[in-house]
């Protein structure tokens, strides 16, 4: 009861600043860019603690893939944020001589950010720092799985960011589902497509805008590569994407390799050699590998390797910790296209190798499922390059790496069909939270009699 009056304090709260109007100016909005700079700066030891007591992750993983990717966007934010607000030009056709077209962003109002908790800083951060460059109010539930990183979030933030404009609500699936029955302005949900659904019903209730940011299984297309040294370099970079991002629990992470019969051998000795320079031999050791995030996904992920069909396809690893919930790297080749680790999202260190006869043939192999977030080829012939793009669907193609388009934010970033909608990082985040408002100017001067009624003969000419 306690906790709903809070929750419900809190958003009175931020509809009420909101309305104030304080946030649409961008004195405001640069203020709060620069206290997330600085929030970051001051506690990235905070920050590196909270991650490795919730996932394990190494200090310097932690600062590639959290405190300096946000870094990175609220800075862009802040040197940008005055060129993306300003009115843009509309071109007005000739018909509406004189008039003056514009296109003015406006803040939706009071958002509701749900985080994920595989990059628990950056994905709460990221589209915090989008909301607020459009000038919105915010109330932002980072992931209960991540607990650390939540409550130090909800700790710590409110001493740097104006505290009756951006709220930080801790909790579970009981304080998600209160706050999807408030009416908010938009939902920017990043999580599972299960729970999207579930968000987006809620949201069509009230027809919020959402963007849900969702997951999936996400292929990459090995083609034979001429020169042994490409071949290296594209397998360190799906290992060091696979294993070296959170432990596989990354939406754009690869979810399984496609690759000719011919080179599945060769792929999956460089891949053995690879794991042992990264991470040695020694299970109860391995420093730089994040753990499973929690029992629940320990055993959601063991049991993927439970079917003994799977389990007969590993070529490398298999073993499982239970006590320091870490999995070792695994590969698998060719378990069966039907198996759970080849029809659900893997999230997690395991690695299938499925084998064709022809590296074309992985076009089917990726259209028989749902579309994902980002499809990534390892490939120089031009003409199967645009094969791929033409022939398939996902929110993004990579080619010749994995992951690395996470930090173009230039980019879009974003899915489709089941791996979500919407888009945001760098300007596309500003423009998720803002309403692109058509402005038209006319003037007095001409009167075209013809758009008025009495309706006759001579006015059909027009
Ligand atoms: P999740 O859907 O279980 O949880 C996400 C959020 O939803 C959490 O804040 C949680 O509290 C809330 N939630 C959980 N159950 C709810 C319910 N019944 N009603 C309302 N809210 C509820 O997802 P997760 O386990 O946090 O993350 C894993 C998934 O997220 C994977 O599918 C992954 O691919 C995807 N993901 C996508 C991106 C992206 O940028 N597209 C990034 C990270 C993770």
């Amino acid at each position: 009861m306690n906790e709903m009056v809070e929750l419900g304090k809190s958003l009175a709260e931020v509809r009420e600043t909101f309305r104030g109007g304080r946030t649409r100016g961008v004195a405001w909005r640069k203020t709060q860019l620069r206290a997330i700079i600085k929030f970051l700066t001051d506690n990235e030891d905070q920050i590196f603690k909270a991650l490795e007591q919730d996932l394990g992750k190494h200090p310097v993983e932690a600062y590639r893939d959290e405190v300096g990717v946000v870094k990175k966007s609220a800075n862009l934010a802040l040197n940008c944020v005055e060129k993306w607000m300003a009115p843009k030009k509309g071109h007005i056709p000739l018909l509406f001589f004189p008039s003056k077209g514009e296109v003015l962003p406006e803040p939706f109002g009071v958002v509701l950010i749900f985080a994920s908790w595989n990059f628990p800083i950056s994905l709460s951060l990221d589209p915090l720092i989008g909301a607020i460059s459009a000038g919105n109010t915010v109330v932002l539930k980072p992931s209960e799985l991540a607990p650390a990183c939540s409550s130090f979030l909800a700790s710590a933030l409110p001493s740097y960011l104006d505290p009756k404009a951006i709220k930080v609500i801790e909790g579970g699936t009981d304080i998600a589902e209160q706050l999807l029955q408030e009416k908010w302005d938009k939902i920017f949900f990043t999580g599972s497509p299960q729970v999207g659904r579930i968000v987006m019903s809620a949201a069509a209730r009230h027809l919020t805008p959402v963007t849900l940011e969702l997951g999936g299984k996400c292929p990459t297309i090995l083609d034979s590569l001429s020169g042994s040294s490409d071949m290296e370099v594209a397998v360190k970079r799906i290992a060091g994407a696979k294993w070296g991002a959170c432990s596989g629990q990354a939406c754009i992470a690869t979810d399984y390799v496609l690759v000719e019969r011919k080179n599945a051998y060769i792929l999956v000795d460089l891949l053995k050699k690879i794991i042992q320079r990264f991470y040695g031999e020694n299970l109860k050791n391995l420093k730089n590998l994040s753990k499973i995030v929690s029992k629940h996904h320990f055993d959601r992920v063991r049991k993927l390797l439970e079917d003994p069909i799977v389990a007969a396809s590993i070529v490398h690893g298999g073993s499982v910790d239970e006590e320091n919930l870490t999995i070792e790297p695994t590969i698998l080749l060719d378990p069966p296209l039907d198996a759970e680790i080849m029809t659900e999202e893997i999230f997690g260190p395991l690695l299938p190798i499925i084998s064709l006869d022809n590296i074309q043939e992985s076009i089917e192999v990726i259209n028989s499922r749902p579309k994902p977030l980002a499809i990534y080829a390892f490939t120089k012939n031009e003409a199967f390059k645009k094969q791929i793009l033409t022939q398939t669907s996902s929110g993004s193609v990579t080619f010749n790496d994995v992951m690395v388009h996470f930090v173009c934010d230039t980019l879009p970033f974003g899915g489709v069909g089941q791996s979500g909608f919407g888009r945001y990082h760098g300007k596309y985040s500003f423009d998720a939270f803002s309403n692109e408002k058509a402005i038209l100017q006319r003037s007095f001067l001409i009167e075209l009699e013809a758009r008025y009624p009495p309706w006759n003969d001579f006015k059909m000419q027009f």
